[in-house]
């Protein structure tokens, strides 16, 4: 359980159990209506969230409120129809902000230029409410230029410990499956490009995860089928794949 009122007094709330997720937003909406450089919530079921004393309430664009304390004006709320039956809370509105560790950053892209925090959550350069979780390592391509594939996935297969599985037909030209025990997705791919090994970061939302890692110095360098790859700032070539269940 925890709580929070305004400034004044007039409006209270109490929240039951673990929020949903804690997140600061940059966007210049929250910028105007918390009064502060970002903002910071605390999301909840509105269920979950009992208020005494009624805040006013603004329409701030279709479909979304903003409330606050009418008689002192600190900033109470946030809600959205694109999430009904949640409400997202100002942190700073709580008695025990400290006890609420953000968990991501959203609207980075528009973050004033020299606001910056030292922290190393994810930065999603817009994204909705919630934000998007981190795309997670996915696996290891190591690309064989000009090979031989079977004879170079049985190389690695016997370097790595790691069985070799082979790929249905239409697959099967260009990958070796390599079974990882750790349940890492590992192939041994033949390319015309010089050998190397690249990794693969797997997301739920492509789009959001290559806009993610934009905000964080990677640069697009070509979309080939439903996945990007992206140079990281410090040179290595990757790939953002859309994430299969296992
Ligand atoms: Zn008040
Ligand atoms: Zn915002």
């Amino acid at each position: 359980m925890a709580s929070g009122h305004c400034l004044c007094g007039r409006i209270r709330f109490v929240t039951e159990g673990e929020p949903q997720w804690v997140a600061y937003c940059h966007c210049p909406s929250c910028r105007r209506h918390s009064g502060a450089p970002v903002a910071c919530f605390v999301n909840f079921p509105l269920e979950r969230v009992r208020f005494e004393g009624e805040p006013a309430r603004y329409a701030s664009s279709p479909g979304v409120t903003r409330s606050h304390c009418a008689h002192c004006g600190t900033s109470i709320a946030y809600e959205t129809a694109g999430r009904r039956g949640e409400i997202d809370l100002y942190l700073s509105a709580f008695a025990e902000p400290e006890r609420f560790e953000p968990q991501a950053h959203v609207y980075f892209g528009e973050r004033l230029p020299w606001f910056d925090t030292r922290d190393r959550l994810p930065r999603a350069a817009v994204t909705e409410f919630p934000p998007t979780p981190p795309g997670r390592l996915a696996g290891f391509i190591i690309d064989c230029q000009n090979a031989d594939l079977q004879a170079a996935a049985a190389f690695w297969s016997a370097a790595l410990g790691m069985p070799m599985r082979q790929l249905p037909d239409e697959e099967g030209g260009k990958y070796v499956r390599l079974v990882d025990a750790g349940g890492l997705h590992i192939e041994v791919q033949a390319v015309d490009h010089p050998s190397r090994v690249h990794l693969d970061i797997a997301s739920e939302d492509v789009e959001a995860e290559v806009r993610r890692l934009e905000a964080l110095g990677a640069t697009r360098v070509a979309q080939v089928h439903s996945w990007w790859v992206m140079e990281a700032p410090t040179g290595q070539r990757f790939c953002v794949v859309r994430a299969v269940l296992p």
